[in-house]
């Protein structure tokens, strides 16, 4: 099979070896997979990760025990836990520690062919929803999330901090509570997406007259540090910051307003599927004006550098009609 493998750096490889499932895995034709800020610092060498990354991703069972996913197009859940440890058993499954995630720690990716999944992972998606869509059900999942971890009601005030693709979906995912929700980012351009959904919007650096620190909710979804002096200057005493990005450089940071405050920090990874599939198939969501492109998988360096250029949108590998 065609592979994008990490070994020094990232290659392309034709003639990969095909996986082969073990009991419980499915094995799945990817389609159409995205490429994200993870697949970059993996590129990077940051996260020390070997293999086949890639962990967004539509594809088509083409071998599972269960037979009703045969032929079906999925989606799948990347964490793939021990399903035995104490965490695993309080349904926190995701934090597993002995868990394996799909293209991100020891376990080959979506940047290929075929990849495997354990069964329990994947979701059938309407055939309505085209791939194009669908590959946005993990960053979406990751959006929702924040739901799940903060109450947001109709009265909260919320602040999403970056207009990258997981700051626009943050915010229309927010905005859906009723919340009044402002968008805080560099790119009018991007902003423009989600403008109307409820949502509004503010160029960084001018001043939105809002009042002081008006916000009971900020979401920080800039991939900077400098994320986290704003909120600071947007979020009330006793206010919830969720932190959406990981930073992988440390830096010299003074947390004490976090204490002086009262500030309630959450940390925020992947979400649940199964709603986020839900509010795609809605159109509730808008994510096709998300996409920055769509490229060949053999034009992957191409579509690499362009997802790592300053402001990308989401970038995709077409891997249908390959194989
Ligand atoms: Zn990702
Ligand atoms: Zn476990």
């Amino acid at each position: 099979m065609r592979a994008l493998v990490l070994d020094e750096r990232l290659q392309f490889r034709p003639d990969y070896p095909d996986p082969r499932p073990s009991p419980g895995e499915a094995l799945i034709r990817v389609r159409v997979a995205g490429i994200c800020r993870t697949d970059l610092e993996l590129a990077r060498g940051y996260m020390g990760f070997r293999g086949i990354p890639g962990h967004e991703f539509v594809g088509e069972v083409l071998r599972a025990r269960d037979a009703s996913l045969v032929g079906s197009r999925v989606v799948g859940e990347i964490n793939c836990p021990c399903g035995a440890c104490r965490l695993c058993r309080v349904g926190l499954g995701r934090h597993c520690p002995d868990r394996t995630v799909l293209g991100i720690q020891a376990r080959p990716g979506a940047f290929a062919d075929l990849v495997l999944l354990p069964e329990a992972n994947l979701l059938v998606i309407p055939e309505d929803l085209p791939d194009e869509e669908a590959v946005f059900a993990e960053p979406l999942a990751a959006a929702l999330e924040i739901l799940e971890q903060v109450h947001v009601g109709p009265d909260a005030r919320v602040a999403v901090l970056g207009d990258g693709k997981l700051g626009l979906l943050a915010a229309q995912v927010v905005a859906r509570t009723g919340a009044r929700t402002v968008l805080f980012g560099r790119h009018p351009e991007k902003m423009a997406v989600v403008r109307g959904a409820g949502i509004r919007t503010v160029l960084a650096g001018t001043d939105p007259e809002l009042g002081p620190r008006p916000f009971d909710v900020v979401v920080e979804a800039t991939g900077s540090w400098a994320g986290l002096e704003d909120a600071r200057n947007l979020l009330r005493p006793r206010g919830v910051l969720v932190l959406k990005s990981t930073l992988a450089a440390s830096a010299n940071l003074n947390l004490s307003w976090l204490v002086v405050d009262e500030i309630t920090l959450v940390g925020s990874r992947c979400g649940p599927f199964q709603p986020a599939v839900r509010l795609l198939e809605s159109g509730a969501v808008r994510t096709r004006e998300l996409i920055g492109g769509l490229y060949p998988f053999e034009r992957w360096e191409t579509a690499f550098r362009e997802a790592a250029a300053p402001g990308a949108m989401k970038v995709l590998l077409d891997l249908r009609g390959g194989c």
